[in-house]
């Protein structure tokens, strides 16, 4: 957005650019190497467009920093993850001196910048508020603490000012962001995360709050009873447990126990018995042993998760994990993520089968994607919308005899009563727009 006032607007490829940022990720391997992998790409495109400026940001161009240069000469500037708000002026200094530039500067106590500044933003139905930033956990497998800096909290004034601005231009869902989120204000004695959800539960024309992503050991009790409380806050909880061996988790630095971490998952459902879990699983951590694996197998079918993001293992450089010894072989990591996804893909297609004949209040992100692309069935002469149940699953569904409605769905709650699940979305039909009395908690037949 900022750019914009540089004189750059977004194109919709990457040939016509003049511009691009490559944003990367350090947390697993394969991220680090699809990023460079694109920069190779790209280092042909600037061959034959010599005034393309090339920019790398995110945890690898922190980590990396000076080095990318060397590696990529078609690369001219490399920033860190706290110099996002210095961009404008590098791209600046580029562009008038036709220099090469690094900034990786660091500052522990950084504020978060304001983003708002009185800027207008374009309307969307769903957006991202940053709310702290960067991790004081250290665990043993992840680079967040080295690449994203210590913990820090905006103040909650400036996160309902930003999200004020974000509904009066038509955004109806935020979801409130950091590394460590649930850890909310606590560092810096700012009001807990709990007090801060109640406080942009209040917030008039917001429809629903999400946030991501909680650590077990800062899931408090004020948090549990928020999702029996506050009306706008969708049943929906991402709480990484990363394995099922306390042995592991303790070699993995992460401060629960299992029996900790299940007794929040049913203090969760007790709340709010309707609650979808999700989680994160790293298989093949140093020393993890068939036992230990097991055990996260058998957590898997003692939760019930509604869905799961597992990765294998891999050592990332300045992660602590790197000097553990007893690594785990590639084909042994192979399989038994093989094996962990094919018993989740059970509970996730059983979980979404069990909607089936219910009604859902989706709230409408637009178009569907294969309607959008010119796929969408022909026999069927309605438009396909698509949008997210609460417990944040995808619908796409159609709306008999609204076959012109273009656009007018769009960030409106409808009542849809679901005809299919698939393994990651669910299919149905509009039945009505109208959000019953008592909002979302107290619609009958919601089995989100
Ligand atoms: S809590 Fe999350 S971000 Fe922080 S060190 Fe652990 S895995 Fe990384």
């Amino acid at each position: 957005m900022r750019l914009a006032l540089l004189g750059y607007e977004q194109t919709a490829s990457m040939d016509r650019a003049d511009l691009i940022i490559i944003n990367t990720c350090s947390v697993r391997a394969k991220a680090e190497q699809k990023a460079f992998s694109l920069l190779g790409r790209l280092a042909r495109m600037k061959r034959n467009k010599r005034g393309l400026i090339i920019g790398v940001g995110g945890c690898v161009a922190q980590q990396e920093g000076e080095k990318i240069l060397g590696r990529m000469p078609s690369v001219d500037l490399v920033f860190g993850t706290q110099a996002i708000d210095r961009l404008p002026r590098l791209i600046q200094q580029i562009e008038t001196r036709r220099c090469r530039l690094v900034d990786v500067e660091m500052d522990e106590i950084a504020g978060i910048p304001e983003f708002l500044n009185g800027r207008r933003t374009e309307s969307q139905v769903s957006k991202f508020v940053t709310v702290m930033r960067g991790c004081d956990n250290y665990c043993a497998y992840c680079v967040v603490p080295f690449v994203r800096g210590r913990e820090t909290s905006r103040e909650p004034e400036s996160i309902i000012r930003e999200i004020r601005v974000l509904v009066e231009n038509g955004v109806k869902e935020v979801t409130l962001l950091g590394q460590n989120v649930n850890s909310y204000g606590k560092k810096q004695g700012l009001c807990s995360f709990p007090e801060l959800l109640a406080r942009i539960d209040e917030i008039e024309g917001l429809l629903r709050i999400r946030f991501t992503t909680s650590h077990p050991k800062d899931l408090s009790p004020g948090l549990i009873t928020a999702f029996g409380d506050l009306e706008k806050l969708c049943p929906h909880i991402h709480l990484p447990v990363q394995s099922g061996s306390n042995r592991i988790l303790k070699r993995m630095n992460r401060k629960y126990t299992i029996e900790q971490y299940l007794d929040k998952v049913a203090k969760l459902r007790d709340t709010c018995s309707n609650i979808a879990i999700t989680s994160d699983m790293i298989v093949g951590f140093p020393g993890e042993t068939e036992a230990d694996f097991e055990k996260t197998l058998e957590l898997i079918k003692t939760v019930e998760y509604d869905g799961l993001f597992a990765f294998q293992y891999s050592d990332r450089p300045s992660a602590p994990s790197v000097k553990l010894p007893h690594k785990i072989s590639e084909p042994i990591k192979r399989e038994r993520l093989q094996t962990l996804l094919a018993l989740q893909e059970k509970f996730t297609k059983s979980k979404n089968k069990a909607l089936v004949g219910s009604t859902q209040w989706v709230l409408t992100d637009g178009l569907s994607k294969k309607q959008a692309s010119g796929q969408a069935d022909a026999a069927n002469p309605a438009l396909q919308w698509t949008g997210r149940t609460p417990s944040n699953k995808i619908v796409n569904f159609y709306l008999d005899g609204h076959p012109d409605a273009k656009h007018s769905l769009t960030g409106q709650i409808i009542g849809v009563r679901i005809d299919k699940a698939f393994s990651h979305s669910l299919f149905g039909k509009a039945i009505g727009a109208e959000l019953p009395a008592g909002g979302l908690k107290g619609v009958e037949n919601y089995a989100a």
